[in-house]
This record gives structure tokens, sequence and C-alpha cells, in this order.
């Protein structure tokens, strides 16, 4: 029999979304509350949901920092599915990822790659420090891996750097427009090259979204 020309393998590298789960300092709270229950009488079950764009596992869209940038609906859907490949980059908390970090691993970073650096962080989802004790990139990197022209850059860290502004300016500007992805999750148990699949909801003319981050292994 022919081998399966699609991955048979999926590896979910989501966050779940759960009430009342920290968010970001300064967004929206997450509320995920029913609407309508069977367990009360109603005939079905629907639940109202409460967030900001930037909840849990999701990807910015360069308007998020950029004033004329790419709205959700304006990226490209093939941007957010593709072959990727995984940096293993551990660090401690609140250590810096340097340019030297990134550029020991030039050769994969490549015009159009999709790139997934792993830190460990992701491990530290749910405690207390998980916003604000994660390694972060410096400006520096930020601007080396805009100069490669990678397409996707996703993370395990909540956003990638406490240079918020600079960096996001940098991966998010005109000409770099590369798709940041944060707070992925279960970095550890995927092979180093798979599938990427993560597409954002469509909200239109908004700044980010949740996604359903996947790995397909062969
Ligand atoms: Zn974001």
């Amino acid at each position: 029999m022919n081998r399966p020309a699609f991955p048979v393998k999926f590896i979910d590298l989501t966050h779940p979304l759960r009430d009342g789960q920290p968010s970001f300092p300064g967004d929206p709270l997450l509320s995920i509350q029913p609407q309508a229950s069977i367990d009360r009488g109603d005939k079905c079950n629907v639940s109202q949901v409460k967030m900001g764009t930037h909840q849990g596992t999701h990807l910015d869209a360069m308007v998020h920092f950029v004033p004329d940038g790419r709205t959700v609906e304006r990226m490209p859907l093939d941007w957010f599915y593709g072959p990727a490949h995984v940096l293993r980059i551990p660090k401690k908390a609140r250590e810096e990822v340097t340019r030297a970090d990134f550029q020991r691993h030039e050769n994969y970073l490549q015009p159009g790659a999709r790139i997934i650096y792993e830190t460990g962080w992701h491990r530290q989802y749910g405690a207390p420090n998980y916003f604000t004790d994660f390694p972060s990139m410096t400006q520096e990197a930020a601007v080396y891996l805009a100069s490669r022209k990678i397409r996707l850059l996703g993370m395990d860290v909540p956003t990638p750097s406490y240079d918020y502004y600079e960096v996001h300016h940098t991966l998010l500007g005109h000409g770099t427009e590369i798709v940041v992805v944060e707070s992925l999750a279960n970095l550890d148990r995927v092979p180093d090259d798979f599938i990427f699949c993560g597409f954002p909801l469509l909200f239109a003319g908004r700044d980010g979204s949740p996604i359903r981050a996947v790995a397909m292994v062969d």
C-alpha cells in the first residue's frame, strides 16, 4: 500500500483556554460562562466567551503594533500553514535570547522559513511568573531575524521580549511582516521538523487571534 501523502500524527501545541485563567498583564481576563445549560433545563449548551485577542496560544497581526499594518483578514492563509523547524534554545527565567542563539542555526533561517524556538518556558504555563519572568529576546536578535526574512516566528514564551514595543515593531513592521505566534505548548513533544498549522479566527479588522496550533508529524 502506498504511504499516505499526508501526515498521520497530530500533536497539540495549544494551551487550553479555561475560565478565569491568567492573562497577559493589562489584557482582559478570560471569562467562559454558560449562557444556556442543559443541566439547568435549557435545550442545549451555549457558552459566552469574553477575552482579549491575545489570549493563550495566539498570533499577532501586524496592526497589533503597526498602525497601518495588516489586520487578520489581510494575512494570507498560507502564512499559517507549512513546514516548520524548531530551534532548541534552552533558557532560564529572565535569561536573554540573543542574536548568537539564532545565528548558530543560520542555515535554517532562510527566506520564507517557519521557525519556532523552544526555551523550555512552556513548562511554566500556569505558574505565577509565566508572564513576568520569561526568557526575553534582545532587540539585536529581532533585527537579525527580520534580516533573514523568515515567514513565521513561534515561541513558547507569552511575548518575545520585555522590550515588547521595539521588538514587535521590528518583527511585524512593513517589509518584514513575520507572523508572531506566542505561548506555544508541548514543544518538547515534537520532532525538530514538522508541518505547522495554526489559523486565526477571522476577526475582521482586528489585531490577532487565539489559534489551535498543531504539529503534523510523519
Ligand atoms: Zn500577541
